[in-house]
């Protein structure tokens, strides 16, 4: 029988859940709620889990196709007592070892290892300052948001500090390459060397958790940062009635909910909740890599977020990072038909760049 030692670490957590089969992870898994499968949800990928370990089951490409298609969210992690997303990584860790991994993330793992960014930068933003902001990769590659971001953070009274910096490469690590992932590491300290003892502020979600939780540095989302400066600021009040849609990572994964709500108030916005939101939120369709190897199920996922909008009457959603608002975008403009309606998907960073002129 196989080894499976990257999985074995995870024995008890796996039987665990074979035992309870309680199902408190499924009924809002994005993936679940577009393809009302069972295998699609945690429950089911325990099981693939389990039936590696045993033997039961061989390392397929259909158990590849099946790992692929989990978005990394963390719904699942959030709503059960295990490490789910570890025992996914790791279960995709074997799944590479017996030779079944997507060419994308080849692709992409090369492309990082390569170039040290995963998008293309037209032009790598560089700015003198005191306060470490580290951009990533996505917000790299939009040089118009960049300039906002920069913008709301002088106006609150920020003096950031941006200097080379390369991926954190958080996707090679949640798709299981993990050699290649250490590799990656290596290269970001050497490169982001001179920063790495201070607090860096950073503005992707999905950076600022791999940073805190990987490579183990100080962190602090610059949303927060933004809040705590905002009172006592003059503001131009934007009457609008939105939702809010909280990033994975941002949210339930680094636990940034109050403030980009505190934030909306204070610019003048009247905030309406979706059924899902915080640490129970549910994916936009732009995580894990799926988007990538899955696009038609991405962008169903997307479909139903923005759904999740328009069922509380609402046709603006607001959110805060650099995946999420052009995938809900695109869900957005694939259901105007079904809606008759289209729902506007805004950066947090761009209202707040209004208000404050
Ligand atoms: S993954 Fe967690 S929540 Fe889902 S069935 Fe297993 S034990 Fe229950
Ligand atoms: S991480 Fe998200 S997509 Fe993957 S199984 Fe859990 S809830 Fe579903």
């Amino acid at each position: 029988m196989a080894e499976y030692r990257a999985l074995e670490q995870f024995v008890d957590d796996i039987y665990t859940c074979n035992r309870t089969r309680c199902g408190f992870c499924s009924v809002e898994c994005p993936v679940f709620r577009v393809k009302r499968m069972e295998t699609y949800a945690s429950r089911g990928r325990m099981l693939v889990a389990r039936g590696l370990l045993e033997g039961i089951l061989e390392p397929s490409a259909e158990m590849q196709e099946v790992m692929d298609a989990c978005l990394m969210c963390g719904y699942c992690q959030a709503r059960c007592a295990l490490e789910n997303l570890d025992i996914f990584s790791a279960v995709r860790r074997e799944l590479r070892e017996a030779g079944f991994a997507s060419p994308k993330h080849e692709q992409t793992a090369e492309r990082i290892l390569e170039t040290g960014t995963l998008f293309d930068r037209p032009m790598p933003f560089r700015r003198v300052g005191t306060t470490p902001l580290y951009l990533g990769c996505a917000y790299q590659s939009k040089p118009h948001q960049v300039q906002t971001i920069v913008s709301v953070l002088e106006k609150v009274g920020l003096d950031p500090l941006v200097s080379d910096e390369v991926c954190c490469s958080y996707i090679i690590s949640a798709v299981g390459f993990e050699e290649e992932f250490q590799r990656a590491q290596a290269r970001f300290r050497q490169v982001y060397g001179p920063h790495l003892e201070k607090e860096i502020l950073t503005v992707c979600p999905t950076c600022t958790a791999t940073l805190r939780d990987e490579y183990g540095l100080q962190v602090k989302h610059a949303l927060v940062a933004v809040a705590e400066r905002l009172p006592g600021m003059t503001i131009k009040p934007i009457n609008r009635r939105v939702t809010y849609h909280d990033p994975c990572h941002l949210g339930r994964m680094l636990g940034v909910i109050e403030e980009p709500r505190q934030i909306l108030k204070a610019l003048g916005m009247e905030l309406v909740e979706m059924e899902h939101h915080g640490v129970f939120s549910t994916c936009c369709g732009g995580g894990g890599g799926v988007f990538d190897v899955d696009r038609a199920l991405a962008v169903e996922v997307a479909k139903n977020r923005v759904r999740d909008a328009v069922a509380v009457g609402v046709d603006i959603i607001v959110t805060a990072c650099p995946t999420c608002q052009p995938t809900l975008l695109r869900g957005a403009g694939r259901l105007v038909n079904e809606l008759g309606v289209f729902v506007d998907v805004l950066d947090l960073w761009e209202l707040l760049d209004q208000a404050l002129d």
